[in-house]
């Protein structure tokens, strides 16, 4: 097959390392090497090394050698580290967003958007940094004193997943780098390319040996199992679905884990009567076709109040289906591929499961003719209850549009779901606004915005989405724990 790589994709790809990174050394896998896929054409971008279970090991055994040491640096050191590794991803950030456009799909503009996102839990995390500190008070009998340190937790393990190749991960390191951690990495079989061009500028940032290894392998559970049962580890920070989730947590439990789960969604977007309707259906195609509808945060179910909810499902069928589907890294583009056959297989059998159930498709509802793993835009009206995709993140640009008759009606369908990362409500009505939001099922609320993901917010779920923040102040408190000294007086 001839390559549909240009010269600037090619030396964009040919400037990432493709190796392991081990105690401060970059080695191959003994397990060979991998394919990474370019989404938009089925074709091989590149191999990255594929690490064997004594690869992973390896990694963990530089991490917890690196651990007192590290603990030790100057917070003010770690914060420069982090620091100069932003610096140097706003200098790189056009090369960055061509590289993960190439490995995951997202059109150029979205994946310039993501690098700057990801570096800012650098900047932010870097200014953490310095912040880390503790209690002193009287006991309440007076005749003592309580004092309390943060200190951090010790070797972490951080797996992210494709959607945000290099934000999910910055969000992880950013704040274990800054506690004190060290840590092994592990980033997606699809995506590991933005991860190991990031590694790579930590490197060169100044990060000693041994604090940030990174494995890929072919066989996440096989490899990544043993670590996971290994008393040295002390902490497994996990991004991605709600199974694996599950499955991380009861091998976890047996070595009694501290556990991040960022794990899936199933947003809700409720349109009252009184909102501004054009102002709805643009927060609407933010929250739907971020990413192709591939994040976490992606609006699930449209809710839309019965007296606007014709014209709502009009005017966002009209804006989604102009919308330009395409390669990532051609200029025009808005909508690229989702990120490989089996999920453009499920979002095409969730579409047509909910047609086969009596939705109507005002626009689009099939898979684009030619290569690459496309779907196009799409938008359902009368969409039964009963339609498998109410109930499963469908992690694609499929916006199903419902109505309901009250603010009661509207909550409750909002919370039907066991999933409770995000919610987003359209309202101009602020006792409704604040009515709404409190009943809401959901660790975060998009009122009359259409994106909640902000490095200075605590991100992250309830329910079966998950425990735990990442990003704001709350996101070092996950890699560090509290020692209380009683002081007698
Ligand atoms: P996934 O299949 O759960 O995989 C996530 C990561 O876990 C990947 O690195 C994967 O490795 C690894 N993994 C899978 N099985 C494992 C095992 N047995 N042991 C150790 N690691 C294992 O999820 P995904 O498809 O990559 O990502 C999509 C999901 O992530 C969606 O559900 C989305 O909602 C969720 N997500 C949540 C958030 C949040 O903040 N709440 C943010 C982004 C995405 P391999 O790639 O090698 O399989």
């Amino acid at each position: 097959m001839t390559s549909l790589l240009g010269a600037q994709e090619r030396a964009v790809l040919d400037a990432v390392p493709r190796q392991l990174y081990i105690g401060g050394r970059w080695r191959d896998g003994e397990q060979g090497t991998m394919a990474v896929e370019d989404p938009a054409t089925g074709e091989d971008l590149c191999e990255v090394a594929n690490a064997s279970p004594a690869d992973a090991m390896a990694a963990l055994d530089a991490a917890v050698a690196a651990q007192p040491t590290w603990a030790q640096h100057a917070p003010r050191e770690r914060g420069e580290i982090l620091r100069r590794a932003f610096e140097a991803i706003m200098d790189r950030s056009d090369e960055l967003a061509l590289l993960m456009t190439l490995e995951m799909g997202k059109p150029l503009a979205e994946a310039r958007a993501e690098v700057l996102y990801g570096a800012e839990f650098l900047r932010w995390f870097a200014e953490e940094a310095v912040r880390i500190d503790g209690r002193f008070a009287a006991a309440p009998t007076g005749r003592g004193r309580l004092l309390t340190m943060k200190q951090p937790v010790g070797p972490c393990l951080l797996i992210t997943p494709w959607n945000f190749p290099l934000a999910m991960g910055t969000r992880k390191v950013g704040p274990a780098v800054a506690a004190g951690c060290t840590m092994v990495v592990k980033p997606a079989q699809q995506t590991p390319l933005s991860m190991l061009a990031f590694v790579r500028i930590m490197e060169e940032a100044g990060l000693p040996g041994g604090v940030l290894n990174v494995v890929m392998s072919s066989q996440a559970g096989a490899t990544m199992g043993p670590l996971i049962a290994d008393s040295r580890l002390r902490k497994l920070s996990f991004t991605g679905s709600t199974e694996v989730g599950r499955r991380l947590m009861e091998q976890g439990s047996a070595n009694l884990l501290r556990l991040s789960m960022e794990l899936g969604g199933n947003a809700p977007f409720l349109v009252f009567e009184d909102a501004d309707l054009e102002d709805a259906v643009g927060g609407a195609l933010l929250a739907k076709m971020r990413n192709m509808g591939e994040a976490c945060t992606a609006a699930n179910r449209f809710y839309v109040q019965a007296s606007v909810a014709d014209e709502f499902a009009t005017l966002l069928a009209e804006r989604m289906g102009a919308m330009r589907v395409g390669r990532g890294s051609d200029a025009a583009t808005e909508v690229g591929p989702m990120i490989d056959a089996a999920q453009q297989a499920k979002v095409a059998a969730l579409v047509d499961d909910a047609v086969g159930r009596g939705a109507r498709a005002l626009v689009g509802g099939r898979v684009p003719e030619g290569a690459g793993y496309f779907y196009g835009p799409t938008v359902l009206s009368n969409v039964p209850a009963d339609a498998e995709l109410l109930r499963e993140e469908i992690f694609g640009p499929v916006a199903p549009v419902l109505s309901f008759a009250d603010e009661d009606a509207a909550i409750a369908a909002a919370n039907s779901t066991n999933y409770g990362l995000v919610a987003y409500v359209y309202t101009r009505d602020l006792e409704r606004a604040f009515r709404v939001t409190e009943r809401l099922e959901t660790g975060m609320v998009g009122l009359n915005q259409g994106i909640v993901s902000n490095a200075a917010a605590p991100f992250g779920g309830v329910k079966h989405s998950g425990f735990g923040r990442e990003g704001g102040r709350e996101g070092i408190d996950e890699y560090l724990e509290t020692k209380y000294v009683a002081m007698r007086l």
